[in-house]
């Protein structure tokens, strides 16, 4: 088994590339942000635990991040390896998955902070087929039609305000990014100009996984 992290700040844009590479390689994207989401729709005892974290901008326990992956690793559909789209988050998350499972690239997606309250509020995605849009960089190609699934229902997340925009980057700064360098020793990490039109960004990645 041998995986890929898609990696960058809240609102790079790791979740638009993971959709459009899943369809080019076939890997599954294993997304913390969606799964927690789902936990906390659901009222599980993860997401009880998680959702004032979530709700706040901060990261969530690495305790319950690690046990959601080491279970989702197990699903038949990861026996090939997946790619993983906001995990990990920190070093201790790091350290656990290299103990679980092989990361053979690190994709950072690059935007500047200036850029990230503009894409993160203006975000709203399908809620049949979680397909990503945004208000004015990335619409629906017929307004309120998903152009995947022809859906007509749609959502905006509860953390995507301007405040709590703030606290994620902030935890992104301190807790995240000295993960740049964690991988960098290993050999894994590559960079993108995630400040580009969405297409382009997507044909740098398939290129840097060829390598
Ligand atoms: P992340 O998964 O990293 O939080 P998303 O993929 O959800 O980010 O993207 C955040 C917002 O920015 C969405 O509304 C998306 O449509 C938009 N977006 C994604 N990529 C780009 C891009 N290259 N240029 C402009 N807007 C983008
Ligand atoms: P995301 O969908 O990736 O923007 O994540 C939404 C929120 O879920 C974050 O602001 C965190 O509160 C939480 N979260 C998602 N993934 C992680 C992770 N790997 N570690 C800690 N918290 C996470």
């Amino acid at each position: 088994m041998s995986s890929i992290v898609l990696f960058g700040p809240p609102g790079a844009g790791k979740g638009t590339q993971a959709q459009r590479i899943t369809e080019e390689t076939g890997l599954p994207q294993v997304s913390t942000g969606d799964m927690l989401r789902a936990a906390v729709a659901a009222k599980t005892t993860t997401g009880l635990a998680a959702k004032s974290f979530m709700d706040a901008g901060q990261l969530v326990p690495d305790e319950i991040i690690i046990a959601l992956i080491e279970q989702r690793i197990k699903d038949d559909d990861a026996k090939k390896g997946v790619m993983y789209d906001g995990f990990p988050r920190t070093i201790p998350q790091a350290e656990a998955l290299a103990k679980i499972d092989q990361i053979s690239h690190v994709i950072a997606i690059e935007v500047p902070d200036e850029r990230i309250v503009e894409r993160i509020c203006g975000r709203y995605t399908c809620g049949d087929c979680s397909a990503v849009y945004h208000d004015s960089f990335n619409p629906t190609s017929k307004e309120g039609i998903c152009d995947s699934c022809q859906s007509t229902n749609f959502k905006r997340r509860a953390d995507d305000n301007a405040d709590t925009v703030l606290a994620r980057l902030s935890a992104y700064h301190e807790q995240t990014s000295p993960l740049a360098t964690w991988y960098d020793e290993r050999g894994v990490f590559f960079g993108v100009d995630g400040d580009r039109n969405i297409p382009d960004i997507t044909s740098d990645i398939l290129h840097i996984l060829v390598k």
